[in-house]
């Protein structure tokens, strides 16, 4: 078997690895449809490029010409699919006259006219254009989504890409024009071409993979820590930073304090208006939380119409304090619903953990405890839990 043979199996191999590939994800996997499906293309547009690249041992003027306009396809497909990614708006009229346009002057006017180096300089200088300027328009939003690193090689890979254009163009050029200034060996920059292609397609089908990846992990993890109805810290999140919260104060005797927060005869609102305008209410409460809570404190929904906020750093007079700066915040919010204007209440429990020895569990035992007093005692208002005691220092 020549190695002509084996690169031309590699090459095919190859993309059609990637063009499955990104059918499957975009199909089946629902990851980013679009954009799969313009990679997609992109994978098996350049797959052609190469093929006929390698096969061109006395190949026509055309099948040359034919590769380079595949080779543009190819550039344009990823970018648009890169668009689609980064939800960049996409140049459609500029992706069609460039896809387009070159196929239309390479088959059209250079191939039968005569001009085939022409079409293929016009055609390289189309791709790294291309390339180049998806690599200057993704800089920013991969480094905002994923990281500079991500950036760097997604843009080098990309500019290296151009390059090799640029070379191939400039190869062309030399032998038609005959600069004496620039003359390279055809073979040599043919067989750089393909090895160097072959590279950068798989690095770049490796990026793509990783930032869609990356996305449906980052996702994945908002979902688990989010409530779907208010946005809100879910509870499981709020449980994982409170048992932080609490480490800390084990080892460092940092103290924190915790607020549960109720909505006050929230049944009636449900009973009497319907389940639409008691989500609403607690969309409601749930951002009036947020905007009044600090930075560093964390809000998150606990239960059904319960909320649960994280102070850290905090003792018993600074929480009471923020808990009754939420509670009036609350009060004075009115619901627009059909009609009517709901008026909503919340009563709040405090209790502050300052003692090193006491676990979380007692901490929010406590709390809750403070939030029924807060009820017995006629609601929206604040109650404090009474200091920890430890049981041992007691019975010494
Ligand atoms: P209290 O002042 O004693 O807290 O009275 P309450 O009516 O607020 O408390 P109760 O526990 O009797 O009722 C809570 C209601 O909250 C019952 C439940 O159907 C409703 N609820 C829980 N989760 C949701 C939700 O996501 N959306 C809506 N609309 N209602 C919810
Ligand atoms: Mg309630
Ligand atoms: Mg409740």
């Amino acid at each position: 078997m020549e190695p002509r043979h084996l690169l031309l199996a590699f090459i095919v191999l190859n993309h059609s690895l990637t063009t499955v590939m990104w059918w499957v994800g975009g199909t089946w996997m629902g990851l980013s449809r679009r954009a799969a499906m313009h990679w997609m293309l992109a994978s098996l547009a350049n797959g052609l490029a190469l093929v006929l690249a390698v096969l061109d041992g006395g190949l026509s003027e055309v099948g040359v010409l034919g590769s380079c306009s595949l080779a543009c396809l190819g550039a344009v497909s990823l970018r648009r699919g890169l668009q689609a990614f980064v939800k960049i708006p996409p140049n459609e009229w500029a992706h069609r006259a460039t896809a387009w346009g070159v196929f239309a002057f390479n088959l059209g006017v250079a191939w039968p006219f005569g001009f085939g180096s022409v079409g293929i300089v016009v055609s390289c200088a189309a791709v790294a254009g291309v390339l180049l300027r998806t690599a200057r328009e993704n800089f920013a939003p991969f480094k905002t989504e994923f990281s500079k690193t991500t950036a760097i090689v997604h843009a080098a890979t990309l500019g290296t890409g151009a390059l090799l254009m640029g070379l191939v163009g400039a190869t062309v050029a030399t032998r038609h024009w005959q600069w004496p200034w620039l003359q390279l060996d055809p073979a040599w920059t043919r067989f750089i071409l393909v090895f160097a292609s072959q590279a950068l397609s798989i690095i770049c089908n490796f990026v793509l993979g990783y930032i869609v990846v990356m996305r449906l992990v980052r996702r994945l993890e908002h979902l688990s820590h989010h409530d779907a109805l208010t946005g809100l810290l879910n509870r499981r999140a709020i449980e994982y930073l409170l048992d932080r919260e609490d480490q800390r104060l084990q080892r460092f005797s940092d103290p924190y304090s915790v607020l549960l927060v109720d909505v006050d005869h929230f049944k009636r609102v449900n009973d009497r208006i319907g389940h639409g305008a008691g989500d609403t209410v607690l969309c409601a409460v749930a951002r009036t939380l947020q905007a009044h809570a600090r930075e560093v404190d964390r809000v998150a929904r606990y239960g059904g119409e319960e909320f649960c906020v994280l102070l850290p750093h905090t003792l018993h007079e600074g929480a009471e304090q923020a808990a009754e700066r939420l509670r009036e915040a609350v009060s004075l919010v009115r619901v627009p619903w059909d009609d009517e204007l709901i008026t909503v209440s919340v009563s709040v429990g405090v209790a502050c953990a300052s003692e090193s020895g006491e676990s979380l569990q007692s901490l929010l035992r406590r709390a809750d405890e403070a939030l029924y007093q807060a009820k017995a005692e006629g609601r929206n208002r604040v109650s404090a839990a009474a200091a920890w005691r430890n049981p041992g220092a007691k019975s010494a």
